[in-house]
C-alpha cells in the first residue's frame, strides 16, 4: 500500500514525499489505477478525503509520457468556486514541481488580462471556475480545448447548486468528444446524475 505500487514515477513520488504523504488514502488507492488507464471516473468523495491528488497524480503521470505534439491545454479542471480553485491549483503545482508540467489558474476576481497571457502561453494544465473560463474562450481566438485531452469536474453537486449548469454543458461541448472525464462529488443527487450521463462515458464508480 504504497504510492510507488501504485505506478507512480520518479519526480511525482518526490513530490508526494516532500508533501509527508506516507501512503495513499482510500479514494486514491481506488482512483489512480484506473485514472491511469483513461477510463472516465466517478467518484463520491468529500473535501478531506485526498481526492484533488486521487485525480491529479494520474493526469500528471500521464502527462509525463505522453509527448507533446502540440501546444495546447490538455487538461482542464472546473471548480464552484474561486477558493477551492486556488486550492486545487496550488495541489496541482506542489504534486508538479518536480516536473516541467505547467499549471494555470482562471479565475473571477484576477486580471483579465494577466489571465490572457497565461493561457495564451498554453499551460498543460488549466484550473478554472466555469464563467470565467467561458468568457476568455468565448473573447479569445487563441484559447481553446481542441486538444484537451482531461476534463476534471471537482465538486460537481456545488457547481450545480450554484447555478452552473449550463456553463458546464457549453464547456463540455467545446471538448473534444474523446477525452478522459472524472467528476466528483460529495453527493450524488438527480442532477449530478443527469450530468454524469452529459459528461462521462461509461464511468467507474468509486467511493470513499
Ligand atoms: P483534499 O481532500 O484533496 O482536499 O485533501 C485534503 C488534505 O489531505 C490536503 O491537505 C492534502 O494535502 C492531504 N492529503 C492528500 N493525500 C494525502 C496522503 N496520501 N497522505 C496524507 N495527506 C494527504
Amino acid at each position: 500500500n504504497s504510492f510507488m505500487e501504485l505506478n507512480i514515477s520518479r519526480p511525482l513520488l518526490r513530490a508526494c514525499e516532500a508533501l509527508g504523504y506516507h501512503r495513499p488514502t482510500p479514494i486514491q488507492a481506488a482512483c489512480i489505477p484506473i485514472g491511469l488507464t483513461g477510463r472516465d471516473i466517478c467518484g463520491s468523495a468529500i473535501t478531506g478525503s485526498g481526492k484533488t491528488a486521487a485525480f491529479t497524480l494520474p493526469v500528471l503521470e500521464r502527462l509525463l509520457f505522453r509527448p507533446k505534439r502540440v501546444l495546447a491545454i490538455r487538461v482542464l479542471v472546473l471548480t464552484p468556486t474561486r477558493e477551492l480553485a486556488v486550492q486545487v491549483h496550488s495541489m496541482i503545482e506542489k504534486l508538479a514541481q518536480f516536473t516541467d508540467i505547467r499549471c494555470c489558474l482562471v479565475v473571477g476576481g484576477l486580471s483579465t488580462q494577466t489571465q490572457e497571457v497565461a493561457l495564451r502561453s498554453m499551460p498543460d494544465i488549466v484550473v478554472a471556475t466555469p464563467g470565467r473560463m467561458i468568457d476568455h474562450l468565448r473573447n479569445s481566438r487563441s484559447v481553446a480545448l481542441d486538444d484537451l485531452a482531461v476534463l476534471i469536474l471537482d465538486e460537481a453537486d456545488r457547481l450545480l447548486e450554484l447555478g452552473f449548469s449550463a456553463e458546464i454543458s457549453e464547456l463540455v461541448r467545446l471538448c473534444p468528444k474523446r477525452r478522459q472525464t472524472m467528476l466528483f462529488s460529495a453527493t450524488m443527487t438527480e442532477e449530478v446524475d443527469e450530468l454524469i450521463k452529459l459528461s462521462l462515458t461509461r464511468p467507474m464508480r468509486l467511493s470513499a
